[in-house]
């Protein structure tokens, strides 16, 4: 099954890249993507396979394929959505939709994904098992789409789950792997402060929030030094203070708005127990009153070091001419509604290098200039084709499954 599966793959590389071209040009925001999902529900339309649509809170599709005897079940997923970035590239198939743009790579992802699914649809007489193809809807955009596809149910009887992202920092060839919590996850956080507005002149007359705020935002910093384990990690900004007004005028009310990050659950915690206190603080401090908000977007992802570990190593054995090097990927603070999926099933997150070919430095994912070398996709295609060859082939899942 595994020569059979690459072969294939070579033969319908070039399929891959119009696939991802077509999408390219057509990307479409989180949360509206119909036109895409429509795109990839008709591709499956007529092949022997159980395509469910509209899952979830958007345009979320699963495909279902049975292999041909009982088996484990893997879920491999791929998102697509674009993002509100107006293209700057030059390429021939640059964005048709003004201000729109596939600018973090899930053109790519949904195209390797939609041309391996087929393969291993033509192959399911081989197979010993059941795979299910997530095509999700909003990634890109809080609450995203993984966690209301693991609330609508399709995917509880998934035992292990994979998914990659193209990632312009190695060349085409790269693949790359890190190990228990490997992206960060990310909270928004919102301060409104009521003081009591007045004269610059005057300021024992009035209670000015700004003083207010500008003390929180030096006290939260203290959260990462003096509260979170040194080795541990979180980030936390403030973006956006509301203090705009008039030079002599003390304010009557501000807001600032915030973004924190971190690599642990607990880092997590800490972070958001530790601002609720801040808030008080400043509340008796400066006699403000405050309404605060801490919403938890995407956890950080954790990657199961037993799964990863299985991936990596039957990529490493691949001896394939496009797969060059698979080598440790740094972890890094973007977060990943991938996430979701790694709390409920044991799985892994890997990487794909997809750095054009001409640059010195490539743009990096979110940028109007991103761009990818196309040899990627059938990198990414290949690898995840291996896992679900290996997966299949090894006749003792039990294993896996004692280790997560
Ligand atoms: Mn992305």
């Amino acid at each position: 099954m595994r020569k059979q599966l690459m072969t294939m793959l070579e033969e319908r590389n070039e399929e891959m890249i119009n696939i991802r071209r077509y999408l390219h040009q057509y990307p479409e925001l989180s949360f509206e993507e119909a036109n895409t999902a429509n795109f990839i529900a008709e591709f499956y339309e007529g092949k022997d396979v159980d395509i469910e649509r509209n899952v979830g809170n958007g345009f979320g599709i699963v495909v279902t394929i049975k292999g041909e005897n009982p088996g484990n079940t893997i879920a491999l997923r791929a998102d697509f959505d674009a993002l509100a970035i107006k293209e700057e590239t030059d390429v021939p198939f640059k964005s048709k939709n003004d201000g729109v743009m596939h600018a973090c790579g899930h053109d790519g992802h949904t195209a390797y994904l939609m041309v391996l699914a087929d393969c291993l649809i033509q192959l399911k007489s081989s197979l010993s098992g059941t795979i299910k193809i997530i095509h999700q809807h909003a990634e890109e955009m809080p609450p995203g789409g993984a966690k209301s596809i693991l609330d609508s149910g399709i995917i509880d009887d998934v035992d292990h789950i994979f998914g990659t992202h193209l990632m312009p920092v190695d060349s085409a060839g790269t693949v790359g792997f890190n190990s228990g919590y490997s992206m960060a996850g990310m909270s928004r956080f919102v301060l409104g402060i009521q003081g009591n507005g007045g004269h610059g002149s005057s300021p024992h007359l009035a209670n000015d929030p700004i003083v207010a705020g500008a003390h929180f935002v030096t006290a939260i910093q203290t959260i990462i030094s003096r509260r979170l384990n040194p080795f541990d990690v979180g980030v936390i900004t403030v973006g956006s203070f509301d203090g705009k007004g008039a030079r002599n005028v003390i304010k009557d009310r501000i807001e600032l708005e915030g973004d924190a990050r971190y690599m642990s659950v607990e880092a997590r915690q800490i972070i958001e127990t530790e601002m609720h206190r801040i808030v008080k603080g400043i509340e008796i401090e400066f006699g403000v009153t405050c309404d605060f908000t801490f919403t938890n977007n995407y956890p950080p992802l954790y990657n199961h070091p037993e799964i990863t570990e299985f991936v990596k190593s039957s990529i490493e054995k691949m001896d394939d001419q496009d797969i060059k090097q698979v080598i440790e990927f740094p972890k890094f603070s973007g977060s990943e509604d991938f996430s979701y999926y790694l709390e409920k099933i044991p799985g892994t997150f890997f990487f794909i290098g997809c750095k054009p070919k001409v640059v010195e430095k490539a743009y990096f994912n979110h940028h109007p200039k991103f761009d990818i070398d196309e040899d990627s996709l059938l990198v990414a295609a290949k690898s995840v084709g291996q896992v679900v060859c290996s997966y299949f082939q090894q006749s003792h899942h039990s294993e896996l499954e004692k280790t997560v």
